[in-house]
């Protein structure tokens, strides 16, 4: 019997250490983030999009950062993506989210798009002129994504799409978006599509919410749009290795953007520790109050590891399907965490809009639930876990 694939099985390694490179250029980028960090509360409260910082940072190359270079990117490998984020997580954890679009978007359509559509679209992403979004969710299925009822229908010169997508980030402020919808019955039979919001009979809408607002997540209608032949993307029926395999990217990513959100409300709360006395000591002299920073302190660094494990796995072209999924379900809980004893840690100052502590639960809350809930990481790492097993038992 092949006995379930367990950490302790696993020795699996991927050369990994940041070069001289990647350090200089997490600098440049903490940096950058520094100087945005003292905007984020009262960008986040707003719906406005920050066009400007947006386009100094797609200046930059940022937002193509793993793009290969002759598409129009910097060519870097996954891990240098993961210090993008980690350091502008610590600055502004919208800001983050629009890069993390920028790199998703323009990687899907760097990779599958057709010359023309390519062309048309991959420049204006990169330097920062246009927004395209990423369109699964529909209102009736969520976790479930083999459940989407978006239909895709060929037309005599291209495809007519029907359906509608909910919780899409940049759906209420974006160009176009990268749609997921049924060209069969099958269960498998999803295909990906470009669809410009300038075509007729799509209507995109802002779903209203405390956390991600200028980011405009939201809704995008299709009533009987058509598109050219050429706005599939890839082939017909690959939308579901497509999502997998963006996923095993991205969810590491996310994992470093909610830690770097963490890292900035612990050092928060270790300067007020250090400057607050109660009871003629400062409060760090309280074992209650430094032990709960050490642990912290211990777990988010045990998620930082386990982030750049699965990326440099990734650029190692090992599988880190399972590690993905660890980090995308243990980091952005771990740093909920963190930011709620960073709260408690600065008594009521905590809980007022006075410090931005309150507006990171509410990111951090949001995050655990984008591109994959909790429950359906842990279902991935069972998958991973038991497969074998499984497989076993169903030759017997
Ligand atoms: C901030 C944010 C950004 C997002 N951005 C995007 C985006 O850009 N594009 C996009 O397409 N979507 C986006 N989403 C949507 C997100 O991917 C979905 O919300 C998520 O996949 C869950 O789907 P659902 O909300 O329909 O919940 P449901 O699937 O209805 O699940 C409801 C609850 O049941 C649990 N559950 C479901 N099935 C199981 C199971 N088999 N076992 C155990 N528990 C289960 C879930 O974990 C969840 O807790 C975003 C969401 C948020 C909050």
């Amino acid at each position: 019997m092949t006995h379930p694939d367990t950490a302790q099985d696993d020795l699996t390694t991927a050369p990994f250490t940041f070069t001289e490179h990647q350090q200089r250029f997490a600098t440049d980028v903490r940096a950058f983030a520094d100087s945005i960090a003292p905007g984020y509360a009262e960008r986040a409260v707003s719906e406005e999009f920050f066009w400007e910082i947006h386009r100094e940072i797609a200046s930059r190359g940022w937002l193509g950062v793993t793009l290969p270079r002759e598409l129009g990117g910097m060519g870097e490998p996954a891990v240098t993506a993961g210090l993008l984020m980690e350091n502008i997580g610590s600055a502004d954890f919208n800001v983050g989210l629009s890069i993390f679009a920028g790199i998703c978007n323009s990687g899907l359509l760097g990779q599958f798009a057709t010359e023309r559509v390519r062309d048309e679209w991959l420049p204006a992403v990169l330097s920062g002129e246009r927004l395209v979004g990423f369109a699964l969710t529909e209102p009736g299925a969520g976790s479930d994504a083999r459940g989407i009822q978006t239909r895709a229908e060929r037309t005599a010169d291209g495809w007519r799409l029907n359906g509608s997508k909910t919780s899409s980030g940049l759906a209420a402020i974006g160009d176009a978006s990268i749609v997921f919808a049924r060209t069969g019955d099958g269960p498998n039979d999803i295909s990906v599509f470009l669809v410009p919001f300038d075509a007729r009979g799509v209507t995109p809408g802002r779903i209203p919410s405390r956390g991600g607002k200028p980011i405009g997540r939201g809704t995008v209608e299709m009533e009987d749009v058509v598109v050219p032949e050429d706005h599939l993307l890839g082939e017909i029926g690959t939308g579901f290795s497509m999502i997998a395999k963006t996923f095993d990217y991205t969810r590491s990513l996310l994992g470093l953007l909610g830690y770097g959100v963490a890292t900035t409300a612990l050092r928060m709360a270790t300067d007020f520790a250090v400057e607050r006395k109660t009871f003629g000591q400062p409060l760090y002299h309280h074992q209650g109050v430094s032990f709960v920073v050490a642990e912290e302190l211990a777990r988010l660094e045990a998620v930082r590891w386990l982030a750049y494990r699965a990326l440099a796995l990734r650029d190692a072209g090992l599988p880190h399907t399972k590690e993905a999924a660890m980090v995308k379900w243990l980091g952005p809980r771990t740093a909920f965490d963190a930011v709620r004893e960073a709260v408690i840690l600065h008594g009521h100052r905590g809980y007022s809009d006075l410090l931005p502590l309150q507006q990171m639960l509410l990111d951090l809350e949001g995050l655990e639930i984008g591109d994959g809930t909790p429950q359906i990481q842990k279902l991935i790492i069972a998958r991973e876990v038991f497969g074998a097993a499984k497989r076993d038992a169903t030759q017997q």
